[in-house]
């Protein structure tokens, strides 16, 4: 009687190991709020933004990146106060503050927005959950060489994006004008 190892020792391994097995990094804010799938599997991704780089990742905006940025460089770079009569809100007002106090201290222009990037960001990200169409959800760095990252969502994503740079246009336009009565 020599055949007696018991061979079913691993016959009931683990039945469940398949499915979830690649979506291990990505933490819950990673999943769409509206229809559940994960970032990138669904058409609901406004933007998603990795705060520790400062830049987007995916989403609609991904697409219309450089028109967005540029914009809000020039708005950042621009007068607070003309900031204000264009009512481009406080937040954006704020950014703009700062660049100038960079810019007074010697910065090159360029230099004092991409030093107040990350404030940029934050004032984009509230721009779009502004008017309730969006909603956030964060993905939290967990292993250490992870960055952070903001996703927002929305049931239509294109329409998001398109008004949010009719709406820094505007800023802009109105800014430029007011620079030229000068
Ligand atoms: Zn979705």
């Amino acid at each position: 009687m020599s055949a007696a190892q018991n061979p079913d020792d691993d016959l009931f391994d683990d039945p469940e190991e398949e499915e979830d097995d690649d979506e291990e990094g990505s933490a819950a804010g990673a999943r769409c709020p509206i229809c559940e799938m994960l970032a990138g599997e669904c058409d609901h991704l406004v933007a998603s933004i990795d705060l520790t780089y400062s830049e987007f990742i995916a989403g609609a905006l991904f697409a219309q990146e450089r028109v967005i940025l540029d914009l809000l460089e020039h708005l950042a770079a621009s007068d607070p106060d003309a900031l204000k009569v264009a009512g481009a809100g406080p937040a954006l007002e704020h950014v703009a503050t700062l660049v100038k106090d960079e810019i007074e201290e010697g910065a090159s222009p360029g230099d004092a927005v991409s030093i107040h990037y990350p404030q940029l960001m934050a004032v984009l990200s509230h721009m779009l959950q502004e008017d309730g169409q969006v909603t956030l959800t964060g993905t939290d760095a967990e292993a250490d060489d992870d960055s952070a990252v903001e996703n927002l969502w929305a049931q239509e994503p294109e329409l998001i994006v398109e008004q949010l740079i009719e709406r820094l246009q505007g800023f802009a336009d109105e800014v430029d004008e007011a620079g030229h009565e000068e």
